[in-house]
């Protein structure tokens, strides 16, 4: 059976505290965001690094992107990059920029159904 989530891309989201939410068979992945001078809401990404080898893994000493999204918190449309996405093969989904998330715990995968 195939998941939606690959185990790289669950352990990525773990590793951030990043916790996803289904609903309706749409994923939204949680993110603390914080405030940059600009008064524009930005989060580090679980997925996108500043450096990818050939193969889209992720360098040793590469670093997580910043993704900056608007003025309001909700759900946004990923600005994740293609390789990324190839990288985790990651299905379709939205982040829901959020104040603070609660600590993650991945008890059970996520199936396509
Ligand atoms: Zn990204």
């Amino acid at each position: 059976m195939d998941e939606d989530f690959s185990q790289k891309a669950l352990v990525a989201l773990h590793r951030m505290n990043c916790p996803i939410t289904i609903d309706d068979n749409f994923y939204t992945i949680n993110v603390a965001v914080k405030k940059n001078i600009n008064n524009l809401y930005y989060f580090q990404c679980p997925f996108c690094v500043t450096k990818r080898k050939r193969n889209n893994e992720p360098y040793v000493n590469s670093k997580p992107v910043i993704h900056i999204h608007g003025e309001e918190l909700g759900t946004r449309f990923p600005h994740c990059d293609e390789r990324t996405l190839e990288y985790y093969d990651l299905p379709y989904f939205e982040f829901n920029l959020v104040d603070k998330t609660s600590f993650v715990e991945y008890k059970h995968t996520f199936k396509k159904s």
